[in-house]
């Protein structure tokens, strides 16, 4: 066998002394340094559904998909978040609008026997176009905007009918035909932005 060199022998002697340079981990908790991105986590209440972070997520982490609920009754907005697949960038959180829909927190071991452990959802109640029944995005979105845009949000006539229907100010929606193309009288409807472009252009240029 091979005499150890000096060097080695000299750092055994300092383990021995101060304890090994290696943490415990995991029997003991690490401890990270106080800006440290550690797993996002999801805060269902601070969430509008609007996307953003699906959108930005570079690994693929997060799905947002307007989909038809187990029951086919209803579409919603499903957000499927998979930790498992996470790199811990943090632009989710760095992008999220609200900026608390995801925190991080101090954890980075999410180890587990069941990969179903990594993966939570959401879903979340959408807005329909009253012309084409596309969604348009989601109700919590369109009341976070409306607050955030105040006063402004009476710019845009979709968002003052959401809006005025959530205070219950407009509780009833006037009938009308499918068949029927868009005219002034549906100005004051809940729109897509496909629809209401469609229909302004109409209005202002007439039929193509
Ligand atoms: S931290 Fe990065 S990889 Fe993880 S969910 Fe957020 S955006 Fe995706
Ligand atoms: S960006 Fe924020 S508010 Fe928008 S869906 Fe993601 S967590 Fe929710």
């Amino acid at each position: 066998m091979r005499k150890p060199k000096l060097r080695e022998l000299k750092f055994a002697i300092e383990a021995l002394i101060k304890g090994p340079y290696t943490s415990k981990f995991p029997k003991t908790p690490p401890v990270v340094p106080e800006h440290f991105r550690g797993v996002p986590t999801y805060v269902p209440d601070d969430c509008v559904g609007c996307g953003a972070c699906g959108q930005v997520c570079p690994a693929g982490a997060i799905t947002i998909v307007d989909e038809y609920r187990e029951d086919k009754k209803r579409m919603v907005r499903r957000i499927e978040r998979n930790w498992g697949n996470c790199i811990m960038c943090s632009q989710c959180f760095v992008y999220c609008i609200t900026k608390k829909g995801i925190v991080l927190d101090k954890d980075f071991d999410k180890s587990t026997t069941d990969t179903a452990d990594f993966i939570d959802t959401q879903d979340k109640e959408l807005l329909f176009c009253e012309h084409c029944g596309s969604p348009v995005t989601t109700v919590d979105h369109v009341r976070w905007c409306t607050d955030k845009l105040g006063e402004l949000a009476y710019a845009n006539q979709t968002f003052m009918v959401a809006r005025h229907k959530a205070l219950n100010l407009a509780t009833d929606t006037a009938p009308r035909s499918a068949e029927r193309p868009l005219d002034r009288g549906d100005f004051m409807r809940v729109l897509c932005p496909n629809c209401r472009a469609s229909y302004i252009l109409s209005d202002e240029w007439g039929e193509s």
